[in-house]
């Protein structure tokens, strides 16, 4: 049970060459830095191996200022120096983890956000680099596709659910009606004859 509220998925660049950076090196940089722990929650190799490194309890360190409601998911590779694209088997990687963040913690997918458009004033940065950053409309735009056909079935089923329970509620509300009604019309001709016993019974 997660306990933070996440309202952002982050996603970055590690800005270092894929063929010399792993995620043990990362931590190591991160420690280097004095964080407390690795800064991101997920490193994705080039490979397409999705590495969980931080508890989504824990806040990290991947976007000054804001960490506290969001989860950083960071793609290994420079991609801002125009040397290195994400691959094929990265960007599928990112992109079914940020289905499963979305769906496990009810983030709409347009609050996936890349690093610099959620950086805060004074903290300008290009992460996650325009080889990645060319790459996210059409990954946001996949994560909204099967987050939708994950729902579909359940939505029209809920509907269904939703509109016989209407229904019944007014059929059984209905009845309440003209129980009460009967009720009152009855009560009242007993009135009627008490107080006129001669009067015909209507
Ligand atoms: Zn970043």
């Amino acid at each position: 049970m997660v306990t933070r509220k996440i309202n952002y998925l982050v996603v970055h660049h590690s800005g270092s060459p894929v063929a010399t950076t792993t995620v043990a090196k990362i931590k190591k940089w991160h420690r280097e830095r004095g964080f407390p722990t690795v800064g991101y929650h997920h490193i994705i190799d080039s490979s397409g191996t999705n590495s969980k490194v931080l508890s989504y309890d824990t806040e990290g360190c991947h976007v000054y200022g804001k960490n506290k409601d969001s989860i950083g998911i960071c793609v290994i590779g420079d991609y801002q120096k125009d040397i290195e694209k994400p691959t094929k088997a990265a960007l599928e990687a990112t992109e079914a983890i940020l289905v499963k963040l979305c769906e496990r913690f009810d983030v709409p997918p347009w609050c996936i956000v890349t690093h610099s458009a959620h950086a805060i004033s004074g903290h300008h940065t290009l992460c996650p680099g325009k080889n990645l950053m060319s790459e996210m409309s059409g990954l946001i735009a996949r994560v909204t596709t099967t987050i939708a056909s994950h729902r579909e079935p359940m939505d029209i089923h809920k509907e269904i659910a939703d509109d016989v329970e209407e229904v019944f509620h007014r059929r059984t509300l209905w009845t309440h009606i003209k129980n009460v009604l009967s009720g009152l019309i009855s009560f009242i001709k007993k009135k009627w004859k008490s107080v006129f016993p001669g009067a015909k019974n209507t």
